[in-house]
């Protein structure tokens, strides 16, 4: 079996310890086997060098949307509600099996590419077995599933009757999920909007029987949850509560607006919040209270969201302006950059349930790992390895990944795919899309 050493760079480990010091790290068979100083390299070992780097655990992104990825510049200076009607549900329902591939090629591309190991992606209703393959393909570790959205009067062109998607589910939980280690189902309802309560109770069903992530969006804009008062009588959470839909295996994007006892609900039930700091501030959504919410206790992690409402998925400057974000109504100590970096990795897993597999460099975890540059001179003279990577790095300055002990980035550049080839094609596939909606 292959081992890799990766040897003398600055190890942010995220152990209990928050240790960080200058190491190696040493993988074989997926796995992290040692982390320490001064480890000898075996006979057939392929030693790396990661002096002048930072080596730190892959980053999680728990809220994404591949099949979005295409329409990046399309949906610009908009709000939640008019931006999803009028331009995010026409594009996903002019996708084809061509522009979903092509449309989670280059999002999984430019993730890996700088950073990002593991993901939680809402797909749309039909054809994720397409983002599925690609996802597989990619080396990504990947939770996602297709939405569900069988409210008639609320989803659009997307809307799908309540059987039909349910039996969807059904199909894809059975040929995807789980069907490598690094793939995983999610079962995905779009909000509370566009879904059905039957809908939403056999989500809930379907989380416990197949030990699922359940992963929705709620309380990101205000007139989404006044909507959702007027639809159901109910406050989103207690909505979503009441329904089955919150454990500690739920992910909730945004999570912006609620009360004192929706927040409690969050708590007790251990449902983890994925904070998406650009997205909130392009779509005008607000500010979710991160440092309050890590207070009382709630698990928060990071995401990118879809390339329309960002429109980067570098997961480092979402680090940065989650710590930034904070400060002007909590104070300049809340959310520190320690605790930025902690959203992004031990964080992410904990929301996604992995945190004894992933989220830190400790021996036994499988090995994603991601080797960071300090050559740049915007962080070439920062000596605090968090203040480096959260204020100071972007992906621009990722070397390395490994995902699984699969090295997925070298030197810059991507082992899976020519990224020239990707973009090619999704220039193509992006023309004939929008031809198809004209
Ligand atoms: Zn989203």
């Amino acid at each position: 079996m292959k081992s890799t050493l990766l040897k003398g760079g600055w190890i942010v480990t995220m152990n209990a310890r928050r240790d960080h010091y200058r190491g190696d790290v040493l993988m074989r068979g997926g796995i992290i086997v040692a982390v320490g100083k001064s480890l000898n390299a075996g006979q057939g070992t392929e030693v790396i060098s990661a002096d002048d780097c930072f080596v730190i655990p892959g980053l999680i992104q728990a809220h994404t949307h591949l099949v979005q990825t295409l329409f990046r510049g399309m949906a610009d200076d908009m709000e939640l509600l008019d931006w999803l009607k009028e331009r995010i549900w026409p594009f996903e329902s002019a996708h084809d099996e061509n522009s979903i591939r092509a449309s989670a090629q280059i999002g999984l591309l430019e993730m890996q590419m700088l950073g990002t190991t593991s993901i939680l992606d809402m797909g749309t209703v039909r054809l994720h077995e397409v983002v599925f393959a690609e996802a597989e393909r990619s080396g990504m570790r990947y939770w996602g599933g297709n939405c569900l959205m069988d409210k008639k009067s609320h989803s659009g062109p997307l809307y799908r009757p309540t059987r039909e998607t349910l039996a969807y589910c059904e199909k894809l939980i059975r040929e995807w999920h789980r069907k490598t280690p690094l793939l995983q189902y999610a079962i995905s309802p779009r909000f509370a909007i566009s879904c059905s309560q039957t809908i939403l109770k056999a989500a809930a069903k379907l989380q416990k029987k197949h030990d699922l992530v359940l992963h929705t969006h709620a309380s990101e804009n205000r007139g989404e949850v006044q909507l959702v008062r007027k639809l159901t009588g109910m406050d989103n959470i207690k909505y979503l509560q009441k329904l089955g839909c919150l454990t500690p295996q739920t992910v909730i994007a945004h999570g912006i607006h609620m009360n004192a006892s929706e927040l409690k609900a969050l708590l007790q039930t251990q449902t983890g919040i994925c904070h998406c700091p650009s997205s909130n501030l392009k779509l005008a959504s607000g500010v979710a209270k991160i440092h309050s919410y890590r207070q009382r206790g709630l698990k928060v992690a990071l995401g990118a969201d879809g390339a329309p409402c960002n429109n980067m998925l570098d997961p480092f400057v979402e680090m940065r302006l989650a710590a930034l974000l904070q400060k002007p109504h909590a104070g300049p100590t809340s959310l520190p950059a320690r605790e930025a970096f902690e959203l992004a990795t031990l964080q992410g897993a904990q929301v996604l349930g992995a945190q004894d597999s992933i989220g830190s460099i400790e021996p036994g975890k499988r090995a994603d790992i991601v080797v960071v540059s300090r050559s740049h001179p915007s962080v070439a003279t920062v000596e605090d390895p968090y203040s480096a990577l959260v204020y100071s790095c972007s992906g621009r300055d990722v070397r390395d990944v490994w995902i699984d002990g699969k090295g997925i980035v070298r030197d810059g550049v991507h082992q899976v795919y020519n990224s020239k080839d990707v973009i090619t094609n999704a220039r193509r596939e992006l023309k004939r899309l929008s031809e198809r909606l004209t």
